[in-house]
Protein backbone atom coordinates (compact mmCIF):
# COMPACT_ATOMS: atom_id res chain seq x y z
CA UNK A 1 0.00 0.00 0.00
CA UNK A 2 1.13 3.13 -1.07
CA UNK A 3 2.11 5.96 1.59
CA UNK A 4 -1.53 8.28 0.20
CA UNK A 5 -3.53 4.95 1.67
CA UNK A 6 -2.04 4.65 4.39
CA UNK A 7 -2.42 8.26 5.26
CA UNK A 8 -5.92 7.81 4.64
CA UNK A 9 -6.41 4.87 6.88
CA UNK A 10 -4.56 6.28 9.49
CA UNK A 11 -7.28 9.31 9.44
CA UNK A 12 -9.92 6.91 9.23
CA UNK A 13 -8.84 4.98 12.34
CA UNK A 14 -7.98 8.09 14.32
CA UNK A 15 -10.96 10.38 13.24
CA UNK A 16 -8.56 13.22 12.11
CA UNK A 17 -10.02 13.50 8.90
CA UNK A 18 -12.68 16.46 7.25
CA UNK A 19 -15.82 15.00 8.02
CA UNK A 20 -18.17 17.40 9.25
CA UNK A 21 -18.61 15.34 12.58
CA UNK A 22 -15.26 15.19 13.54
CA UNK A 23 -14.86 18.89 12.37
CA UNK A 24 -17.89 19.75 14.48
CA UNK A 25 -17.01 17.83 17.41
CA UNK A 26 -13.65 19.31 17.74
CA UNK A 27 -13.49 22.52 16.17
CA UNK A 28 -16.49 23.83 16.01
CA UNK A 29 -15.94 24.51 11.98
CA UNK A 30 -18.80 23.85 11.02
CA UNK A 31 -23.18 25.25 11.42
CA UNK A 32 -23.59 21.37 12.44
CA UNK A 33 -22.37 17.24 12.19
CA UNK A 34 -25.00 16.58 9.41
CA UNK A 35 -23.58 14.98 6.48
CA UNK A 36 -25.53 16.57 3.08
CA UNK A 37 -27.73 13.27 2.90
CA UNK A 38 -29.79 15.26 6.11
CA UNK A 39 -30.58 11.36 7.06
CA UNK A 40 -27.27 11.29 9.52
CA UNK A 41 -24.03 12.75 11.30
CA UNK A 42 -21.47 12.85 8.30
CA UNK A 43 -18.96 9.75 10.41
CA UNK A 44 -16.88 7.44 8.74
CA UNK A 45 -19.03 4.68 9.41
CA UNK A 46 -22.27 6.46 8.14
CA UNK A 47 -20.07 7.39 4.55
CA UNK A 48 -18.67 3.66 4.43
CA UNK A 49 -21.97 2.12 5.44
CA UNK A 50 -25.11 4.11 5.16
CA UNK A 51 -24.96 6.81 3.54
CA UNK A 52 -27.55 7.08 0.23
CA UNK A 53 -25.28 9.40 -1.42
CA UNK A 54 -22.73 6.80 -1.98
CA UNK A 55 -25.14 3.83 -2.70
CA UNK A 56 -23.43 3.39 -6.25
CA UNK A 57 -20.16 3.78 -4.88
CA UNK A 58 -20.41 1.30 -2.34
CA UNK A 59 -22.00 -0.91 -4.69
CA UNK A 60 -18.93 -0.71 -7.22
CA UNK A 61 -16.35 -1.74 -4.74
CA UNK A 62 -17.96 -3.86 -2.37
CA UNK A 63 -19.92 -6.14 -4.11
CA UNK A 64 -21.89 -7.58 -1.34
CA UNK A 65 -22.54 -6.39 2.24
CA UNK A 66 -19.37 -5.89 4.28
CA UNK A 67 -19.38 -4.54 7.69
CA UNK A 68 -17.24 -2.06 9.44
CA UNK A 69 -14.60 -4.25 11.07
CA UNK A 70 -13.89 -5.58 7.64
CA UNK A 71 -13.26 -2.29 5.98
CA UNK A 72 -11.48 -0.80 8.89
CA UNK A 73 -9.14 -3.78 9.87
CA UNK A 74 -9.64 -6.55 7.60
CA UNK A 75 -7.42 -8.00 4.99
CA UNK A 76 -4.82 -5.99 2.83
CA UNK A 77 -7.28 -6.52 0.22
CA UNK A 78 -10.12 -5.23 2.14
CA UNK A 79 -7.93 -2.13 3.16
CA UNK A 80 -7.24 -1.43 -0.49
CA UNK A 81 -10.99 -1.91 -1.01
CA UNK A 82 -11.95 0.75 1.76
CA UNK A 83 -9.27 3.34 0.34
CA UNK A 84 -10.60 2.52 -3.49
CA UNK A 85 -13.66 3.55 -2.30
CA UNK A 86 -12.39 6.92 -0.22
CA UNK A 87 -10.53 8.00 -3.40
CA UNK A 88 -13.14 7.18 -6.11
CA UNK A 89 -14.40 10.50 -7.54
CA UNK A 90 -18.42 11.05 -8.19
CA UNK A 91 -19.83 13.58 -10.46
CA UNK A 92 -21.83 16.19 -8.38
CA UNK A 93 -23.75 17.67 -11.03
CA UNK A 94 -24.99 14.91 -13.15
CA UNK A 95 -26.30 16.72 -15.80
CA UNK A 96 -23.59 19.98 -16.58
CA UNK A 97 -24.93 22.58 -18.58
CA UNK A 98 -23.56 22.61 -22.64
CA UNK A 99 -20.06 24.46 -22.01
CA UNK A 100 -19.74 23.78 -17.98
CA UNK A 101 -17.64 20.82 -16.86
CA UNK A 102 -18.76 18.07 -14.84
CA UNK A 103 -17.81 18.98 -11.45
CA UNK A 104 -15.84 16.14 -9.52
CA UNK A 105 -15.43 15.83 -6.01
CA UNK A 106 -13.19 13.01 -3.44
CA UNK A 107 -16.50 11.45 -1.58
CA UNK A 108 -14.30 12.06 1.29
CA UNK A 109 -11.97 15.18 1.51
CA UNK A 110 -9.54 13.20 3.56
CA UNK A 111 -5.90 14.86 2.05
ZN1 LIG B 1 -25.12 10.80 4.36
Amino acid sequence: MDRKGQTTLFRLWTGLNRLKAPLYKTHKICHNNLCSCGEAAETVEHVLQDCQNYRMHRQAVWSSPTDLQTKFWGTIEELEKTNSFIHQRMVTNLSPREGQEADYINIILIL
